[in-house]
């Protein structure tokens, strides 16, 4: 579904992404792990480009990574973005929130989008909240809220970025609750995250980044057992 082949980026002198090659297929969970400033989350923003990439190719179904327009704008509606910080609209409910974008993108009526956000947001647990505010919910609900907005448009694959970074202990449960039963129906999932338990759980295959590199992508069980390289076993032994 995505391959990405060769793929380069700088910010400045600074190389972020070195020769990256990574193939996720329909209906995988790869799993993105390693430390601080080895561009995971430019990887993630590289796949719907939000980020440009200097060299190398990226696909989606097959087609390159349109540079801009209306079959750029096509090929964001597609995959779905999970932030760390939730980026609800403040002023809107659940629902609207929910609802907005498959009016807008997708041209829903309002009552099929109505009709959908009403039945995401009870799959991830929020039935009752859909007249609520972001303020006026937790974090972890307002997490679900961004999942849930995610999938109402029909996304082929979803991407997050450390979705659980920014909550409290008792909340991370309740999100990736909803991840591990997202992977479990099937999605397709590029998980930046530090949660060894989701990974060991629900990823197909565990990606771990330093400087810029690809260094393993192996399946779980391997990986956590017996990591090939030094720097994942370092990087391990810090956070496990
Ligand atoms: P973290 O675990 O802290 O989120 P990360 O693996 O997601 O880190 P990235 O955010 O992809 O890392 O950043 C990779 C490197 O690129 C870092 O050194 C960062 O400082 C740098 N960087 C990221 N975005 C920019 C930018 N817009 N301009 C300049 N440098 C940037
Ligand atoms: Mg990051």
């Amino acid at each position: 579904l995505i391959v990405l082949s060769a793929v380069n980026k700088h910010f400045g002198p600074l190389h972020v992404l070195r020769d990256i090659d990574l193939t996720v297929g329909r209906g995988e969970v790869v799993v993105v792990i390693g430390p601080s400033g080895s561009g995971k989350s430019t990887l993630c923003r590289a796949i719907n480009r939000l980020e440009p990439v200097e060299s190398g190719t990226i696909t989606i179904d097959g087609d390159p990574l349109p540079a801009e327009g209306k079959a750029l704008a096509r090929l964001r509606a597609d995959i779905g973005m999970v932030f760390q910080s939730f980026n609800l609209f403040a002023h809107k409910t659940v629902l609207e929130n929910v609802t907005l974008a498959p009016v807008k993108v997708r041209r829903r009526s309002r009552a099929e989008a109505e009709r959908r956000a009403r039945e995401l947001l009870d799959r991830v647990g929020l039935s009752g909240h859909a007249d609520k505010y972001p303020a006026q919910i937790s974090g972890g609900q307002q997490q679900r809220v961004a999942i849930a907005r995610a999938l109402a448009m029909d996304p082929k694959v979803l991407l997050f970025d450390e979705p659980t970074s920014a909550l409290d202990p008792e909340m991370i449960n309740e999100v990736l609750d909803v991840m591990r039963q997202l992977a479990q129906d099937g999605m397709t999932m590029v998980v930046v995250t530090h949660e060894m338990g989701f990974a060991r759980a629900s990823a197909n295959r565990v990606v771990f980044m330093d400087t810029g590199k690809i260094i393993e992508d192996r399946p779980p069980e391997e990986f956590f057992t017996a990591p090939r390289s030094e720097r994942a076993k370092d990087f391990l032994s810090k956070i496990l």
